[in-house]
This record gives structure tokens, C-alpha cells and sequence, in this order.
């Protein structure tokens, strides 16, 4: 298997004789085939191959694959968006009925779909604190409970996932673990190494790197032995009416099942595709994010070693930082640098940090985190504003809470820029 670097650059697609050196755009919603048969098979499953881009697109799998390659996974999908990645992953297998067992510490877009959307269609969660006993853990299993979720680095509370912990407790109930890993990156952390069994991802964020292009990836570890407790999956193990009576897992095996359904049922009828345009911009950054990411995390060290010496600053929280909460579990799960997302709380509480933040030049304020470019928000006032102060402390979020992440310029310019507002 090449080193991480030869993935991000080539692996996905390698043109043949003559062919583009870059991936293709194939802009078609549709594809023709000569003869009603061969279409047929293609919408049986009896043989792969494109039909209509409201399901599947050539230029979205060539860049599925290079996720897949970097994750070491056996099948991916891309999705419109991390929302719908983090939604199809789950949803595929647990429906109305239904219960997952899930860290508090989640990005809170993830939070309202789990709370609030997907209880509505009947499937309820537990949220445990990422710090939890295994014994904690084992407790929150019922007899209903279908997968567990987790990030690997919480957005925005920074907390590190002790993933085999996470892993062994799924494990030890028969249900795999979706791990959601967009801050780390299959640069700083490979989740299925560690047990994950599916690993998620808002592409729109260090993968795409440049604020262009939204978009989601669902890797499958081709691991989880869906006919082990064939009853507790019965999506997998029983047959899909709306599909002839295929058995997902019985017809694709553990390598294909997974990744099929959540394509031929749920990209079918949710239609969460992401356009090949887009698909190709993620291309372009994957390209380089090996390169990239080292250097959000030499900047990220920079600011936050600055900001923890600044007596204006009254905490900082980064898992690069030794005497950080999540040191030595980042030593462990992300041996070569974590992410470029530091966050911190100002002397004088929730009206001092927003001052700060009128101040930065260099550094604006947006939603988006992990791109090239630094910004700063409040989470408190913006991304988390549904949840009440108790949700907002189980997720890891103080009302003082800034998240920088730290972008691609010079780190002398960004703690200049952070030194004047501060001061
Ligand atoms: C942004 C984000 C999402 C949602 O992704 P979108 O692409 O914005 O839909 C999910 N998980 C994490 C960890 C995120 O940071």
C-alpha cells in the first residue's frame, strides 16, 4: 500500500493510454446504453455501470475511491454534503424503532439532525460524554441499539475520541462504529485502524481546503459482519422489495453491502448526490492536503503556544498542547498533528470575546472552519444557538468559547493580528 501522500495525489483514478491526466468532469445527468437488456441488468444490480447521476456519477466515484484508498476502506460514496453523509450513515441502519448510542461532543448541526430530525422518524439516541466509563457506555446499549457515532475531533469542543474504547463497547454489542473524522483527516488519523467499522466525512472542510465546495463522504471498513446477528440488520439481511428481493448482504458481501443499499436505496430516494463539478474541486484538494494539513497544525501549535501565554486569554484548548486535557490521547490517535482548530475563551466572559473578535483584521468571522484562509466564530451565538446551557456544557461549549481555526498564512501575521485584539 503506498504511503498517504501517493494517495491523496493519485490514487482514484489512473488514466490509460492517451486518456486526461486529470479526472473528467462527466457533466450528464444521464447515460445510453444500445439495448433495454443492458439497462435492465444495471437497475437489477446484475451489473455495475452509471445510469442517472441522481444516484451515482463516474467523476464522484473516481474521488470516492481516492477517500476509500486513504481511509483503507473497501467501498465510498460521496454525498452532497456532511450532513447527508453523517444522515445516510446512520439511517441506513437504524430506522423508526431504532437507537444509537452517540458522543455529546458533536458538531452541532450533527446534534439537531440526531435530536431533533431523525427523532421525529422514530429513531432515538443516547449522548454520553466522550470522557465516559466502559461501563457508562455498556449501560446506554439497548436491546434496540443499531450503530455507534462519535468525531474523532469533536467540532467545536476539541475533545479527542478514545476510539477503541468507542469501538470495543459497539463491538461488544454487535453494532459497528461510525466515526465521524472530518477535523483529523486520514492524514492525522485512519479511524478503521483503530476499529471504526464506517467513517464519515464533511468533505466541505480541510478535504475541499478552500471554501469552495460543500460536499460529504461515507468510507464503509467492509469489517462489520452485518449476518453475524442477521435480525438486528434486517436492511442488509432481508430482502429489498424495492429491489427485487436483493439481500444487500448476502448479494455484495461485507466488502459491498453497505455502501450499495445506502446508494441504491437511500441516494435513490433522497437524491443527496453531490455534482461531479464539485467532486472535481474536491479532487483538487485532496491533491494537496498532506501538504496542507502539516501546516495548519505547525500554525494551529504557533497560535495556541501565543495564546496560552497571553494574560488576556483565560484558557486554551488545543491536543497539541501538553498540558491540553486530550494530550496524551492525541499522542496516541494523532501522533502527527491533529488540525488547525484551536479554541480559547477571553478575560471577561461572552461580551469580551465578541469584543476580540470586532478587532481581527487578518482573521474573519464565518460559520466555516478548516479551510486556507483563518476565521473565528462564537459558537455559543451562532452554530449551537438551539441548544440551552446545559446541552451547550454536555457538549463541551462554554458561552466564552471562540473557535479559530487556524488558516494557511504566516503564523507570525496571525498572532500579531491575535495580539493587537487581545490586547
Ligand atoms: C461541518 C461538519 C459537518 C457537516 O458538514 P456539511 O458539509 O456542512 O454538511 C459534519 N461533521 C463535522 C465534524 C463538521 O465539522
Amino acid at each position: 500500500m503506498p504511503n498517504i501522500e501517493t494517495l491523496c495525489v493519485q490514487a482514484g483514478y489512473t488514466p490509460g493510454n492517451g486518456e486526461p491526466r486529470q479526472i473528467p468532469i462527466i457533466q450528464s445527468t444521464t447515460f445510453k446504453y444500445n439495448t433495454s437488456e443492458d439497462m435492465g441488468k444495471l437497475f437489477d444490480l446484475e451489473a455495475s455501470g452509471y445510469f442517472y447521476t441522481r444516484l451515482q456519477n463516474p467523476t464522484n466515484d473516481m474521488v470516492a475511491a481516492k477517500i476509500c484508498a486513504m481511509e483503507g476502506g473497501a467501498a465510498a460514496m460521496l454525498t452532497s454534503s456532511g450532513q447527508a453523509a453523517n444522515f445516510f450513515a446512520v439511517f441506513n441502519i437504524a430506522t423508526s424503532g431504532d437507537h444509537v448510542v452517540a458522543s455529546s461532543a458533536i458538531y452541532g448541526g450533527t446534534y439537531n439532525l440526531f435530536a431533533v430530525t431523525m427523532r421525529k422518524m422514530g429513531v432515538e439516541f443516547t449522548f454520553l460524554s466522550p470522557d465516559c466509563t466502559p461501563e457508562e457506555l455498556d449501560a446506554a446499549f439497548r436491546p434496540n441499539t443499531k450503530a455507534v457515532f462519535g468525531e474523532t475531533i469533536a467540532n467545536p469542543a476539541l475533545t479527542v475520541l478514545d476510539i477503541e474504547k468507542f469501538a470495543d463497547a459497539a463491538h461488544r454489542h454487535g453494532v459497528p462504529l461510525i466515526i465521524d473524522n472530518t477535523f483529523a483527516t486520514p492524514v492525522n488519523c485512519r479511524p478503521i485502524e483503530w476499529g471504526a467499522d464506517i467513517v464519515t466525512h464533511s468533505t466541505t472542510k480541510y478535504m475541499d481546503g478552500h471554501g469552495a465546495a460543500v460536499g460529504g463522504c461515507i468510507v464503509d471498513s467492509g469489517k462489520f459482519n452485518w449476518m453475524a446477528d442477521p435480525e438486528k440488520f434486517p436492511g442488509l439481511t432481508t430482502p429489498d422489495d424495492s429491489y427485487h428481493g436483493i439481500v444487500y448482504a448476502e448479494k455484495f458481501g461485507l466488502a459491498g453491502a453497505f455502501i450499495t443499499k445506502a446508494t441504491a436505496q437511500l441516494m435513490r430516494d433522497f437524491g443527496s448526490i453531490q455534482s461531479p463539478q464539485n467532486a472535481f474541486l474536491l479532487n483538487l484538494g485532496l491533491e494537496s492536503l498532506h501538504v496542507r494539513m502539516k501546516r495548519h497544525c505547525e500554525n494551529a501549535q504557533a497560535v495556541a503556544e501565543f495564546l496560552a501565554s497571553n494574560e488576556n486569554v483565560s484558557w486554551v484548548r488545543y491536543c497539541g498542547l501538553p498540558g491540553d486535557k486530550y494530550y496524551s490521547l492525541a499522542q496516541k490517535y494523532l501522533p502527527n498533528g491533529s488540525c488547525g482548530v484551536v479554541s480559547f475563551g477571553v478575560k471577561g466572559g461572552r461580551k469580551a470575546a465578541e469584543a476580540v473578535m470586532k478587532k481581527l483584521k487578518l482573521i474573519a468571522i464565518e460559520t466555516h472552519v478548516a479551510d486556507a484562509r483563518s476565521c473565528c466564530l462564537h459558537p455559543a451565538s451562532a452554530t449551537h444557538r438551539q441548544m440551552n446551557d446545559e446541552e451547550l456544557a454536555a457538549a463541551g461549549i462554554s458561552p466564552d468559547l471562540i473557535r479559530l481555526s487556524v488558516g494557511l498564512e504566516s503564523a507570525e501575521d496571525l498572532i500579531a493580528d491575535l495580539a493587537q485584539a487581545l490586547a
